[in-house]
C-alpha cells in the first residue's frame, strides 16, 4: 500500500512538471496560450517588505484549471531565496516578538477586516486559481481566513499563564515566540490553510516564512499587502515561491527556521519530517497530512440529514478537501433505501462553470489531476461498480478543455481495494456495507490514514460509543465540517503528528518559560 501511495504521488509531481514546461501541449491550448503569455503578470515573492524577483531568473505558469488559461508567472524559488527571506524574517523577529500582544492582536484583527473587505476579489482569485467554484470560495475559504485571524487575536488576548505556588516558591509561566517559522501549504484551499498558520504565528510574535503552493499562489502573495496595510512590519511575513523541492525543502530543511508547519499529501510529509531532521539542530514540526475518512451510516439515521451530510463532506471542494468524507458505510438494511436517495443527489450536483453562482462542483486543480482520478475510475471498472460519474462534462467555450469531471459513486469494492485504501482527492466516494457495529468500526479504522470520521445515527450513546472506537484525530456526530477554532485539528496515524488549533497552536507556536522565585 505504502508504494502504491508513494507512486501515486510521484506520478502527480511528475506530470505537474510535464505540464508546466509544455502547458500548450498539456492543455490543448497552445496557440491560444502562445499569444497570451506575454500580457501575464508575474508574481513576485515578499521578502523583508520588498517585491524580490527570484534568484534563478525563472518562472513557472499558474494555470486556470477552468479553461487552461495562464492567470500569473509564479517565481521559481530556490536556496537562494529561501536563504534571503530567512535572513529578513530574522532580523524582523525581535523587533515583532518586543511588540505587545496588543499591538500584535490589532494587526491580525485589523487583516481579518481587510480580508473581509476584499472579499470579493480574494474569493476570485482563488477561485481561478484552484478551479474551485466561486460561491465556494466566497463563503468558505475566505470568510474562514479572516475568521482565523479574528479568532486568534480574541483568543490571545484573553489568555492567561498558569502560576503554580508549593513550599514558599511561585513558579511564573512566561512565553515567548519560537523565532523564525516554515510554513509549506497545498492547493486545495490555499489562503484558509496558510492564514490558519500564519495567524497564531505572528500572534505569538514569530516571523514567518511561507511556502505556498506553486499551483495556486496569488492568495498569499495578496496576504502580504493587506498585513502591510494593517501595519505588519516589513520582514515579518515572507514568502517564497516555486517548487516544492526546490524551495519548500530548503525552507523546511534552514537551520534558521525553528519551527515547520506543513500541510499537504502523507508522501510529501514524510520527505519534510526527514529534511527537518536532517540538520545539526532540532526543530519543531507539526504535519497535517492526507485522509481516507468514512462516514457510517446507521439504519437508525436521520435519512434526509445523512444523504446531505454524505454529498456534502463527499464533493464539498469536488472531494479536494483532506477532511472529505470518501468512503461511506452504510448498514446493510438501509442500503436499498439510502443508495437511489444517494444516487439521485450526487446526479443532480452542478458540474461546470466555477464562475457561476450555481455551480456545485467545479474544475479539478489541474489536468494532471484528474487524470490522477481518471486512472482510479479505470480500477473501479476492472474491480468494482461505477454507479454513475466519472464522465467529461461537455462544456461549450474556454471550459470545454477545462480539468472537470463529474461526481463519481462506486459500489461492490472490497476492503482491499486501493479504491478504498488509497486517497483519491476529487469526486469519488465508495460505498460498502457493513451488518453491525463492530464491522463498520472494523472497516472504518481498516485504513492506514486516520484524519476524521462521520457517524450517522439518531441514537446519541452508540454515537459516542462509536465514536470512542474510530481511530480519527476528529469525529463529527450527524454533521459535517463544523469546527470550532479553540479544538484541537489533526490526524492520527499517516494522517498527521500533532495537532493545531486554539491552546493546541499556542503550544506550537510558542515556547513556555518557567521563572521561580521565592514568595512574598
Ligand atoms: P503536496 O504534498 O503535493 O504539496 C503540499 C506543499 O508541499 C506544496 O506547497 C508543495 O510545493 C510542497 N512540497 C512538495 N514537495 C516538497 C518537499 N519535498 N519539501 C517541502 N515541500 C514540498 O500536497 P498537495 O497536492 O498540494 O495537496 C493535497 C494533499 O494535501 C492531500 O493529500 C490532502 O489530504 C492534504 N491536505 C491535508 C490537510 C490536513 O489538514 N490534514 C489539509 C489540506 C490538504
Amino acid at each position: 500500500m505504502e508504494g502504491s501511495v508513494s507512486e501515486g504521488f510521484g506520478w502527480l509531481q511528475r506530470d505537474r512538471e510535464v505540464a508546466q514546461r509544455d502547458l500548450g501541449r498539456a492543455y490543448g491550448f497552445a496557440k491560444r496560450e502562445a499569444a497570451k503569455v506575454s500580457d501575464v503578470p508575474r508574481l513576485s515573492q515578499r521578502i523583508g517588505g520588498k517585491e524580490v524577483a527570484p534568484a534563478s531568473g525563472t518562472y513557472l505558469d499558474n494555470v486556470n484549471p477552468a479553461n487552461g488559461n495562464v492567470l500569473c508567472k509564479v517565481p521559481r524559488g530556490d536556496t537562494r531565496d529561501v536563504d534571503a527571506a530567512v535572513e529578513a524574517a530574522t532580523a524582523a523577529q525581535i523587533a515583532w516578538a518586543n511588540t505587545p500582544l496588543t499591538e500584535r492582536c490589532r494587526v491580525l484583527r485589523r487583516t481579518a477586516e481587510l480580508i473581509e473587505r476584499d472579499l470579493d476579489r480574494l474569493a476570485r482569485l482563488e477561485s481561478e486559481d484552484t478551479g474551485k467554484p466561486i460561491r465556494l470560495a466566497r463563503t468558505l475559504d475566505i470568510p474562514r481566513a479572516a475568521r482565523n485571524f479574528r479568532f486568534y487575536a480574541d483568543f490571545l488576548a484573553a489568555r492567561t499563564e498558569p502560576t503554580f505556588r508549593r513550599d514558599g516558591w511561585k513558579h511564573l509561566t512566561a512565553r515567548g515566540p519560537v523565532g523564525v517559522v516554515g510554513l509549506v501549504t497545498p492547493w486545495n484551499l490555499p489562503l484558509y490553510l496558510l492564514t490558519w498558520k500564519v495567524a497564531p504565528a505572528l500572534g505569538l510574535g514569530n516571523a514567518v516564512v511561507a511556502k505556498p503552493s506553486e499551483l495556486t499562489p496569488r492568495t498569499a502573495d495578496a496576504l502580504a499587502d493587506l498585513l502591510a496595510e494593517a501595519g505588519l512590519p516589513a520582514g515579518v511575513y515572507n514568502t517564497v515561491h516555486g517548487l516544492g523541492p526546490e524551495a519548500g525543502e530548503p525552507l523546511v530543511r534552514h537551520p534558521g527556521v525553528r519551527a515547520v508547519s506543513f500541510t499537504g499529501g502523507t508522501a510529501t510529509g514524510a520527505k519534510v519530517a526527514q529534511a527537518a531532521s536532517s540538520g545539526p539542530s532540532p526543530k519543531k514540526l507539526s504535519l497535517e497530512l492526507g485522509g481516507k475518512n468514512a462516514a457510517l451510516v446507521f439504519a437508525d439515521c436521520d435519512l434526509d440529514a445523512a444523504v446531505a451530510g454524505v454529498v456534502r463532506g463527499g464533493f464539498t471542494n469536488g472531494g479536494q478537501i483532506c477532511l472529505c468524507t470518501s468512503r461511506v458505510l452504510v448498514e446493510k438494511s438501509l442500503l436499498p433505501t439510502f443508495l437511489p436517495r444517494l444516487e439521485a443527489a450526487v446526479r443532480a450536483l452542478k458540474v461546470g462553470d466555477p464562475g457561476d453562482e450555481a455551480t456545485d462542483v467545479g474544475a479539478l486543480n489541474s489536468l494532471a489531476h484528474r487524470g490522477k482520478v481518471e486512472g482510479y475510475l479505470e480500477l473501479a471498472r476492472k474491480e468494482a461498480n461505477i454507479l454513475c460519474g466519472g464522465e467529461r462534462p461537455s462544456l461549450s467555450g474556454e471550459l470545454a478543455d477545462g480539468a472537470f469531471l463529474t461526481p463519481v459513486i462506486v459500489t461492490d469494492v472490497k476492503q482491499q481495494s486501493r479504491l478504498v485504501q488509497e486517497e483519491v482527492f476529487g469526486p469519488l466516494i465508495t460505498v460498502q456495507t457493513f451488518a453491525d457495529e463492530d464491522e463498520a468500526i472494523r472497516l472504518a479504522n481498516g485504513v492506514r490514514y486516520g484524519l476524521t470520521s462521520t457517524v450517522w445515527t439518531k441514537d446519541a450513546t452508540k454515537a459516542q460509543r462509536v465514536a470512542a472506537r474510530l481511530d480519527t484525530g476528529m469525529v463529527w456526530i450527524n454533521c459535517w465540517l463544523v469546527r470550532d477554532l479553540a479544538t484541537a485539528f489533526g490526524g492520527v496515524k499517516d494522517s498527521g503528528v500533532g495537532r493545531e488549533g486554539g491552546e493546541w497552536s499556542v503550544d506550537f507556536y510558542s515556547e513556555a518559560k518557567t521563572v521561580t522565585m521565592k514568595e512574598d
